[in-house]
């Protein structure tokens, strides 16, 4: 289970799978700040309030004044390598990253789409992931594990995963358009009282995740949903395009 933590007036999500790791820095985000519009996002329109609040969380995470990589995310299966600081400047297009730098932070912003964060036993690579339906249709949580594993020379074995906070199958209703896209029965719920079968994101995720060679012990799952749990998260469903965006970050220490 995640944990819950506050620390310099910012509450955020900590994994234990994650947590073993030494130098290892990560964190997801929660609406809660000094009140509860605590926003790290959307990237696309300068907002300064949006700045501050990532400088704060990071810095309350302890990574103060490290780089932060942004990805312009637009629900694709495209990982990025993220080999110097030069991308923190501008947002890279894709919907996965993967380094081996120290002292830089990977970020993934989400209000109802599951974050997915990973790291080795030995720090010495990190991977941040956005997993929407698109882009768990197009395999995006399967691929990055194999470029990490491919890219930085570490074995699936020692990979630990967090899988944060994300809208639940409770909430997430879908058409018949995602269930041809996913096409996998297994990960859908149906329920009389549901007129349209609803995904397990998660579920579907960790199927990816196994099936590229995660241990299934080492990977966490948050069963928090971000619909549900208006005090906690923003939710594009519940709130719609307005929503506040959360941020789900890691990096390695130097
Ligand atoms: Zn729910």
């Amino acid at each position: 289970m995640l944990q819950v933590r506050r620390h310099s007036q910012v509450t955020f999500l900590h994994s234990e799978v994650l947590d073993r790791i030494p130098r290892i820095v990560h964190a997801f985000s929660t609406r809660r700040g000094d009140r509860n519009d605590f926003t790290l996002g959307p990237p696309s329109s300068p907002n300064p309030i949006v700045q501050m609040n990532r400088a704060r969380f990071v810095a309350s995470i302890g990574a103060p004044g490290w780089p932060i990589i942004k990805l312009n995310q637009v629900h694709s299966g495209t990982v990025c390598d993220i080999d110097d600081t030069s991308a923190a400047g501008e947002a890279v297009e894709g919907d996965a990253a993967i380094t081996a730098l120290q002292g830089v932070i990977l970020s993934i912003q989400t209000a109802d789409c599951v974050p997915i964060l990973v790291a080795d036993s030995e720090a010495r690579a990190v991977a941040a992931i956005h997993a929407g339906w698109r882009g768990t249709a197009a395999h995006i949580a399967e691929t990055t594990v194999l470029r990490l594993m491919e890219k930085c020379g570490v074995d699936g074995k020692s990979l630990a995963v967090a899988v944060g906070p994300h809208i639940g199958v409770c909430c997430y209703e879908v058409g018949d358009d995602v269930v041809e896209a996913i096409g996998d029965a297994a990960v859908f719920e149906r329920r009389p009282e549901w007129p349209k079968p609803h995904l397990n994101l998660a579920e579907a995720n960790r199927r990816q995740l196994v099936r590229a060679g995660v241990p299934e012990r080492q990977i966490e799952i948050s069963s928090l949903c971000t619909r549900c749990r208006e005090d906690l998260f923003f939710s594009y469903r519940r709130e719609g395009k307005g929503a506040g965006r959360l941020l789900s970050v890691i990096g390695i220490a130097p």
